[in-house]
């Protein structure tokens, strides 16, 4: 694992879940979503049944698990946590969707990567809550109706586009999350360091909100570096700008939040192809990365923040991109 990357590194698991906000009134930005599934979710309850099937996506990092587990808690029901990878046959998700409880949720990370035989068997347990199964073999094969009780589905993913259009459209509510702004992250520091008893001051949570990538996990894991820095130069422990500033420099995250690897993909794209185009394919094999890898993880925030340009003929890198690294375009003779 890259150390900043935005992805869950397996260490954090059990952290993590310790800091996940529970409720929305915990749950930081995404205000129009927010308010959007709070009327669904007052809607559901109020006539009783359970919430439409939910499907989230958007980069990793930025609160799709967290949301969910809020929506069950906001449902008062049980949440069941998986994810695509992990169902390996129909059998799999049988023993998930025996489990539940009407109105529960069952969670599935990574949607888009369900076996294709597993997915077809969550079309009807979606749209009928049943499914029908093949018990037996040869001669002695007979179908098997089983019957689900009302559940909520909640699917996230990195990328929407990879889902199948039958899947897609069994999803009532579609929430697309957004890279936070910088006082949002702000306060997601801000809540950690309470959680975590540390003392942290207004300019230096907002550095570190500053320089997070526009991503909660990369707010809460900058934030606990910085606290080790503060723990062993301040006598107070108390985590102040400057501290925050070296330690984030140590790390290799520079004012707009990029990380080493962000850079070398705009560096890489300057050095040896002025600056682009450059298809997706080049970038990934010059890194040795994948080419999903840099598209779901790295091309969004870097486009969002006007730093490299999608174009039907490959990435090109913006104005703003050749600047930050200080570096110049050649022009054409
Ligand atoms: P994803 O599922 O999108 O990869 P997670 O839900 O696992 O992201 O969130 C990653 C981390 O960021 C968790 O530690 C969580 O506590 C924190 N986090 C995410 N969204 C928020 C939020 N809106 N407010 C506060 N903390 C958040």
């Amino acid at each position: 694992f890259h150390e900043n990357s935005p992805e869950k590194q397996p260490e954090e698991i059990a952290m993590e879940a310790s800091i996940r906000p529970q409720t929305f009134a915990d749950y930081i930005g995404q205000a129009e979503l927010k308010t959007e599934l709070q009327v669904y979710i007052s809607a559901a309850l109020a006539r009783d049944e359970s919430l439409d099937h939910v499907l989230i996506y958007g980069p990793p990092g930025l609160g799709k698990t967290t949301l969910s587990t809020v929506i069950a808690n906001e449902m008062h029901v049980n949440i069941q946590t998986t994810s695509g990878p992990a169902i390996e046959k129909t059998g799999d998700l049988l023993v998930l969707l025996n489990e539940l409880e009407p109105g529960d949720i069952l969670f599935i990370d990574e949607i888009h990567r369900l076996p294709r035989q597993v997915e077809e068997m969550l079309y009807s347990a979606m749209e009928d809550f049943q499914v029908d199964i093949i018990i037996g073999q040869d001669e002695g094969a007979h179908p098997v109706h089983f019957p689900l009780p009302p559940f909520t589905l909640i699917g996230a993913t990195t990328r929407p586009g990879a889902l199948s259009a039958p899947l897609r459209h069994r999803f009532g509510i579609v929430s697309h999350m957004r890279y936070y702004n910088q006082e949002e992250l702000q306060q997601v520091v801000q809540r950690t360091s309470h959680v975590f008893h540390s003392q942290i001051l207004d300019d230096a949570s907002l550095e570190i909100g500053r320089r997070s990538r526009g991503t909660p996990r990369i707010a809460n894991r900058l934030f606990r570096r910085v606290r080790d820095f503060a723990q062993v130069y301040r006598q107070d422990d108390c985590i102040d700008l400057s501290i925050t500033q070296e330690a984030l420099n140590v790390l290799n995250v520079d004012e707009c939040g990029l990380d080493s690897i962000d850079r070398k993909i705009l560096q890489l794209m300057i050095q040896f192809y002025n600056g682009g185009p450059v298809g997706l394919s080049t970038i990934a094999a010059n890194l040795s990365e994948d080419t999903t890898t840099i598209e779901d993880m790295y091309e969004p925030y870097l486009i969002q923040q006007g730093f490299l340009q999608r174009t039907p003929r490959g990435r090109i890198v913006t104005d703003k991109g050749f600047k930050h690294l200080g570096l110049t375009k050649q022009e054409d003779r």
